[in-house]
């Protein structure tokens, strides 16, 4: 019963002490695969270098619409030129954040919009983050030719849930389903296909209900499982097995 976490962020410096313990002891819990989406341009290096330090980690490569003040104008240039020589799984992790008010949602669009050219241009799926914008990126995911992707940590409505299956897009089950108040977030991933869903920490951030205010990690993929085991019809080997077939088939992995 091999595990995936779809959205890991084991380059970050919370990883730094015990990265390799980490990943020893997600092993032994038979997770096999973590997907690593890249943030900011000046840190692809090190978040490729981590990755091709263990068989068990697929680098993504993106800018992240959280972290606008950190892209310069040429970072989209930059991503040809990286996916030309180090050929990563997917352009990610991109999208549009229109949770913090006092970001520009012009420019977000503008550096989105790019990237999803390149991901068309290289036939790649793409990794998403959306907040509060989930109608607007399913609007530009229809203008371009996108082979599918991932949108992570996905909280929007029923509809746009099948909006993105539609395009190919699943949905990634994260943290945010172990809080006993997500009531409409659960009762969704109770109905919502099976065939549309992937597991993810987000790690080290979105930490589950009992690890509040701790580290995040990909070990705690196998709760995010049982919790989606306790939501659902199915058993708990067919929503292993399936949700890592969704992503090993999206990311040819
Ligand atoms: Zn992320």
């Amino acid at each position: 019963m091999k595990l995936i976490d779809s959205h890991c962020h084991i380059d970050f410096d919370q990883f730094s002490p015990d990265r390799s313990e980490v990943l020893r002891r997600c092993l032994a819990l038979d997770i096999d695969k973590i997907i690593v989406p890249g943030v900011i341009a000046k840190t692809w290096d090190h978040l490729l270098e981590v990755c091709q330090q263990s068989e068990l980690l697929f680098p993504a490569l993106g800018l992240h619409p959280m972290f606008m003040p950190h892209h310069r104008d040429n970072d989209p240039d930059l991503l040809i030129e990286y996916i030309d020589a180090y050929h990563p799984i997917a352009v990610g992790e991109i999208g549009l954040d229109f949770y913090v008010s006092s970001h520009d949602k012009l420019t977000q669009i503008a550096l989105f919009e790019k990237q999803l050219k390149v991901a068309a241009t290289f036939n790649l799926p793409i990794i998403l983050h959306v907040r509060k914008a989930h109608d607007q990126v399913i609007l530009l995911l229809r203008k371009y030719s996108i082979k599918g992707g991932i949108v992570h940590c996905f909280n929007g409505s029923e509809q746009q849930a099948k909006d993105y299956i539609k395009l190919g897009v699943l949905l990634g089950v994260g943290g945010a389903v172990s809080y006993s108040r997500a009531t409409r977030l659960r009762n969704m991933f109770a109905k919502l296909p099976l065939s549309a869903l992937v597991l993810e920490t987000d790690a080290p951030d979105m930490p589950l209900q009992d690890q509040e205010g701790k580290r995040n990690s990909p070990e705690f993929i196998p709760h995010i499982l049982d919790i989606l085991v306790s939501l659902r019809p199915e058993s708990a080997s067919a929503i292993a097995q399936t949700t890592t077939a969704n992503v090993r088939a999206l990311l040819s992995i």
